[in-house]
């Protein structure tokens, strides 16, 4: 045995695991000591387990993990390499396509990414690729081993607008090829939904957020905060001082709400604000001055991954807590991971049922919700079964806080203060998907901003695109 009874040490030394069809599993935090404090839930694989993990894969010949990845990591070799135990080079293979393994090794949708078209997973389990990419990560941080940079520089300018995965890569790529890179931030540190909205017990800010920044930064980026684009500096002005392209980034921050009554009594929050007070300004923390209401009973509104962040974060500051979603689990956008750590550590879910009035006191504070039961009609336009209120069977729900976590959009302040630069209906930047280039000469856009609220490795492979993009039209220029 070696460290797990799922991990054993073959008559030829090798470390394999117990059963090929079945995953190593990952050590987690005990649900119960979890949903009281607010360090990492999973620990990670430690070396014989990310062995024997790798030792699983098949090394098939027409590997479809790469194409199931959108910056195109060189997944097989990597996991050869693990197997191996050649950690350096797997980290060297994985960082010369991703800025960030790290944070993707955490929080990346595998199951719908390179994991969903992995072979395997038609004869066994999927390969845990995004826990071997996360040891990888760690296991090179720990060595103190940076990912390669380039030490020529080719004299021209980029600015970089967001300091989010999608700004952070290609900032980092066009720096990789020698550009003089700065990334112009809004907040006041890097990192945008990574360090705002993703809480710490799934995304370590000071462990594993900040150091792969450190690794982007010691490429070469600068990174300028406090600065909105749009307020402070217009993307013309940044052209009129030697930019020759700029790429937005900036996400899609704006979030949305109901519009049923009650919405703007006290206590409620959008997640985002609720997730920012705690990520970015620690109200969590003893240590920190930052105001948070910690109700006796938080409802959360949605059943994305964002609700399911807020009620795991409000629930770790000592609320019962429950989630209100129209439809059934089935139709939960949320990663089904995120479910079941919310569930196992007491999250109550209240399904088929719509909220339609925030109820409040005499102050204006919230006292309860109340919703309607729901039933699910034929498939709308989404795919997904419609559901439709049951005539008369509003009921309330008594609570303190509700906190509103049904989507966000992009914020239109740059597209309103940038002339010529096109956005559609829902105010999402319009770009190229194969370069992310704009209506306006020199402005490439990518992630969030482009799409709407999506996800981490989609954001990077959009910055990814675009960085090819903005060195292909500046060489185009230069000649
Ligand atoms: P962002 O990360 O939003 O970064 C944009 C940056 O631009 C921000 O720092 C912002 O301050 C800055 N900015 C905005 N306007 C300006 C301006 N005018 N001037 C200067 N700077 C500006 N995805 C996953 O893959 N897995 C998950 O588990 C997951 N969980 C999530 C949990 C939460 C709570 C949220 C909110 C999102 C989650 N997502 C997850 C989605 C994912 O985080 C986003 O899709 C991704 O961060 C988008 O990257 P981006 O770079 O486009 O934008
Ligand atoms: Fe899979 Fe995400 Fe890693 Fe790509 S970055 S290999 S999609 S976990």
């Amino acid at each position: 045995m070696a460290g797990s009874e799922n991990v054993y040490i073959a008559e030829d030394g090798t470390i394999k695991a117990a059963d090929a069809k079945v995953k190593v599993p990952v050590r987690e935090q005990d649900p119960k000591i979890r949903a009281t404090n607010f360090d990492e839930v999973c620990y990670g694989y430690n070396q014989e387990e990310a062995i024997a993990e790798a030792s699983r894969c098949l090394n098939c010949k027409n590997a479809k993990c790469i194409a199931g990845c959108p910056v195109e990591i060189d997944i097989p070799a990597f996991i050869q390499q693990v197997k191996n135990g050649e950690f350096a080079k797997a980290y060297e293979t994985i960082s010369s396509s991703s800025a960030l393994p790290a944070i993707c090794g955490r929080v990346c949708p595998q199951e719908t990414q390179c994991e969903g078209v992995w072979i395997r997973g038609m004869k066994g389990d999927a390969i845990s690729i995004g826990k071997l990419e996360r040891f990888v990560a760690d296991w090179a941080k720990e060595q103190n081993i940076k990912p390669l940079s380039c030490t020529l520089k080719n004299g021209h300018k980029v600015a970089v607008i967001g300091s989010g995965p999608a700004g952070l890569t290609c900032a980092g790529d066009l720096a990789r090829i020698g550009y003089d890179v700065t990334i112009f931030e809004a907040l006041h540190k890097p990192g945008g939904v990574l360090l705002y909205g993703i809480p710490e017990f799934r995304l370590p800010k000071d462990a594993v957020v900040a150091p792969e920044i450190e690794n982007v930064m010691d490429m070469g980026v600068k990174i300028e905060t406090n600065t909105i684009i749009g307020k402070s500096v217009y993307i013309d002005e940044l052209f009129e001082e030697g930019y020759e392209a700029v790429f937005i980034g900036s996400g899609a921050g704006l979030p949305v709400f109901m519009g049923i009554p009650g919405e703007n009594a006290n206590g409620v929050f959008s997640a985002n604000e609720y997730l920012t007070r705690n990520n970015l300004m620690k109200a969590f923390r003893d240590d920190y001055d930052t105001p948070i209401k910690c109700g006796k009973k938080v409802v959360v509104v949605g059943g994305g991954n964002v609700a399911m962040d807020a009620t795991r974060t409000a629930l770790r500051l000592g609320s019962e807590v429950h989630i209100v979603y129209r439809r059934t689990e089935a139709e939960l956008p949320a990663r089904v991971e995120e479910v079941g750590h919310a569930k196992e550590e007491g999250v109550i879910f209240d399904l088929l049922t719509n909220p339609v009035e925030i109820l409040t006191d005499d102050d204006q504070w919230v006292k309860g919700i109340k919703c309607i039961r729901m039933e699910l009609g034929e498939p709308d336009a989404s795919g997904r079964r419609r559901p439709i209120p049951v005539e008369g069977s509003e009921f309330e729900i008594d609570c303190d806080i509700v906190i509103m976590a049904l989507g966000t959009s992009p914020n239109p302040l740059i597209s309103s203060t940038t002339e010529g630069l096109d956005t559609n209906k829902k105010k999402c930047i319009i770009a190229d998907e194969a370069d992310g280039k704009t209506s306006k000469e020199g402005v490439f856009a990518g992630g969030d901003a482009v799409t709407g609220a999506a996800t981490v490795i989609l954001a990077m492979g959009a910055g990814k695109d675009a960085a090819k993009g903005i060195d292909e039209y500046i060489r185009n220029r230069s000649k």
